[in-house]
């Protein structure tokens, strides 16, 4: 074997005995692992949207946005996507991984502080590497930490980036506690609402997200998005001023030189806009207050319940049994946790039926209970 595949190979052995393979399965059963926290992946409404956007155009952009790729469905999106989260501006992506990497490179310069909370996600943290800027991580959700890499910057700029619900742990950003250090030290905020679209948002913007609650805020509030989870479809997008998205659009690679957004997902994801309902939210959240009741965790304030598991291998060995029960939830593992820690997670949705959260509820029960008396013992 040449020394390259002898290298991929120990490190696969070594994964595999420490319990921490991966493999992308094809799964069947209730669904309580994926983002599609309301339902809307499989709507009528939305799935015919698509398919008139394809009978009318084509499947894909074919070209990069700033080349030919650019339709009016994508604009009508955007200013629907502005308009409900409440911006001047939107530009969309092919993924909400790219609109992160855009939005932070796009926005930072040498001369930008970069301040990113311990737990963000994989692609924030990728976004502050290739943006090249300086960056402090602060610990995660510490207000006293970000204020002092405010307060102590040689930076004339600075650019706090945050997630408005954590995925791995779901717990959220004090969004009005972080803009008023914004605005006190003259920074940016960067939320990234992946999960909090569909979840959280005030009264007024229910589903909207926690970001269009302070939308007073907006001249010092930026906000990526992702389409793929509660909204249906598959994309990302960027919120903010004109400027931002003239920044965006002038200069983040992972804009110019990627294939627009597919035009059958953008009207997917418009349909979906409208289908984010106060009634479907408050059906996600009664699920997901049954969930925690029976997995004995507090309430969070995004759709994801993480329960903590002793081992890697018992993570992974209580999401197949749960598997061949015909349910499906998430296991997150080392070394995607920020603390090491292995947790099966589990996702709240709109539209699930008294007898599957029933049955789901049962056997959850009867499942964990083997790996508390487990690790008791
Ligand atoms: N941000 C967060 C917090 C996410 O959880 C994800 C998806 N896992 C993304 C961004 C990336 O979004 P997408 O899947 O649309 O690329």
């Amino acid at each position: 074997m040449n020394a390259l595949f002898s290298r991929l190979s120990a490190a696969a052995e070594r994964r595999s005995t420490a319990g921490l393979y991966r493999s992308d399965l094809v799964l069947d059963g209730l669904d309580l692992a994926s983002n599609d926290y309301l339902g809307l992946s499989a709507h009528p409404l939305v799935r015919a949207a698509a398919i008139e956007e394809i009978e009318r155009s084509s499947t894909s952009a074919s070209a990069s946005r700033l080349v030919t790729g650019t339709t009016h469905v994508h604009h009508r999106l955007e200013a629907a996507l502005a308009e409900r989260l409440r911006h001047p501006a939107c530009v969309t992506f092919s993924s909400g991984y790219l609109a992160n990497i855009a939005a932070v490179t796009a926005l930072a310069g040498p001369d930008t502080l970069i301040i990113s909370d311990a737990h963000n996600h994989a692609s924030l943290i990728d976004a502050c590497r290739l943006a090249k800027a300086p960056t402090s991580i602060v610990a995660h959700n510490d207000l006293d930490a970000v204020e002092a890499a405010l307060a102590g910057r040689q930076q004339s700029e600075a650019l706090v980036v945050v997630e408005s619900v954590y995925s791995v742990f779901g717990d959220t950003a004090d969004l009005p506690c972080l803009l008023d250090l914004c605005v006190r030290y003259d920074a940016l905020l960067l939320v990234d609402e992946a999960h909090g679209i569909g979840v959280t948002g005030a009264e007024t913007a229910v589903g909207m997200g926690a970001a269009a609650a302070v939308s007073e805020f907006r001249d010092r509030l930026v906000v990526t998005a992702t389409l793929s989870k509660a909204l249906g479809s598959q994309g990302g997008a960027v919120l903010g001023a004109g400027l931002v998205r003239d920044a965006v659009v002038n200069t983040a690679r992972t804009f110019i030189f990627d294939t627009g957004l597919s035009p059958a997902m953008a009207a997917a994801a418009r349909a979906a806009l409208d289908l984010v309902t106060a009634e479907r939210v408050a059906s996600m959240k009664a699920a997901r207050a049954q969930l925690a009741a029976v997995l004995d965790v507090p309430v969070p304030a995004g759709a994801v319940l993480s329960v903590p598991m002793p081992s890697p291998e018992s993570g992974v060995r209580a999401r197949e049994l749960l598997c061949e029960e015909g349910i499906l939830v998430g296991c997150f593992r080392p070394p995607s946790v920020p603390d090491g820690i292995t947790r099966l997670r589990l996702t709240a949705r709109a539209g699930l039926s008294p007898g599957e959260l029933a049955y789901a509820c049962e056997r959850i029960r009867a499942i964990t209970e083997i790996f508390a008396a487990e690790s008791a013992a």
